[in-house]
């Protein structure tokens, strides 16, 4: 039985980490183990893991990308709404 732990991710995601290998499995060239694996400690992260943490900034960034953008969007349409003149005029 070799040793495991557990990582536990606030997003729901969890890793299983080798601690370490039982007699058997140190003893097979490929660290093959048949038997169970045990599970030592459980650690919770309290956080998203490394790929959802990379994922959340990504879609962060775009949010404020397009929240830029769209804003700009927006107060160049009530512009021209508020003032159908003016934008004709500014030509
Ligand atoms: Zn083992
Ligand atoms: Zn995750």
């Amino acid at each position: 039985m070799c040793d495991y732990e557990e990582f536990i991710w606030s997003c729901e995601h969890s890793d299983f980490r080798l601690k370490s290998y039982c007699h058997k499995a140190r003893n097979n060239p490929g660290h093959a183990c048949n038997f169970v694996k045990r599970l030592r400690h459980c650690w919770d992260q309290g956080r998203p893991c490394d790929a959802c943490l990379a994922k959340q900034a990504a879609e962060a960034h775009a949010q404020m990308m397009s929240g830029w953008y769209g804003s700009n969007q927006a107060s160049h349409w009530s512009f021209a709404a508020d003032h159908p003149s003016a934008t004709v005029a500014s030509f």
